[in-house]
């Protein structure tokens, strides 16, 4: 898609910038579908050096984007702390699979993904004056929400769900619902899907000490029983 004024590709600078794409198979970058469909959304589960969520809205055709460490909460009472981080490819919002080395290196897990609409539709204006309110229509996630900026940090936002027949003060919508959206798989699961171990050893893993070192080590172990167990892929065989 060519660059118009009305498009944010241009701001994919730094998403290029920080990845080697003959060394990492996550997108470079593609054009949205046509006009006459919703603005999509997506939440990415990524074990990278530590656990977060990625909460991406599609906007002038790229992903705006937040590192969510908690995740979403459905209880209007609870603020998730959502860093803003730079913009990422329209196409990203597909994306699952294992990132074996480089900036993010670890395992991404599509969580939920469906589309979104503004409050308002001065999206910009909205992201200028720190609020965004908006509505999902997702499969875990649904109904009312809010991005707040906080005072302290240009980066820092809060996430927030609106009271409403979605919201839930009980539910711990990550613990209930862990899996893909579109694979139905965990952790261990996408990383047994690759053909190869990508991770050695302990050494060569993205994520070595606290609670993701220890995440990570148990998915490398889950995963390689799992293929060890499971018939070989079929281009494999003879
Ligand atoms: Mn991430």
């Amino acid at each position: 898609m060519a660059s118009t004024p009305r498009d944010r590709t241009g701001s994919l600078g730094e998403y290029r910038r920080r990845r080697d794409f003959q060394r990492t198979p996550e997108p470079t970058g593609g054009a949205p579908a046509g006009p006459g469909r919703g603005l999509a959304f997506c939440v990415q589960k990524h074990l990278a050096s530590h656990l977060h969520y990625d909460v991406r809205l599609e906007w002038r055709g790229v992903l705006l984007s937040w590192a969510v460490p908690k995740g979403p909460s459905l209880d209007p009472r609870t603020r998730r702390l959502a860093m803003r981080v730079e913009d990422h490819p329209y196409d990203y919002g597909g994306f699952e699979g294992v990132i074996p080395e480089g900036y993010g290196a670890g395992i991404v897990l599509l969580w939920d993904r469906g589309t979104w609409t503004p409050d308002r539709p001065d999206v910009d204006d909205a992201l200028a004056r720190g609020e965004l309110k908006f509505s999902l229509s997702g499969v875990k996630l649904k109904g009312s929400w809010v991005l707040v900026r906080t005072r302290r940090d240009e980066r820092g936002w809060l996430l927030i769900k609106h009271a409403d027949e979605w919201s839930s003060p009980e539910i711990d919508i990550a613990a209930v619902a862990p899996m893909s959206v579109t694979s139905g798989r965990d952790f261990a699961g996408i990383l047994a899907a690759e053909d190869r171990d990508i991770w050695h050893s302990d050494r060569s893993a993205p994520a070595k000490g606290g609670t993701a070192g220890a995440m990570l080590r148990e998915i490398i172990a889950e995963a390689a029983r799992r293929r060890a167990g499971a018939p070989r892929p079929r281009r494999q065989r003879r």
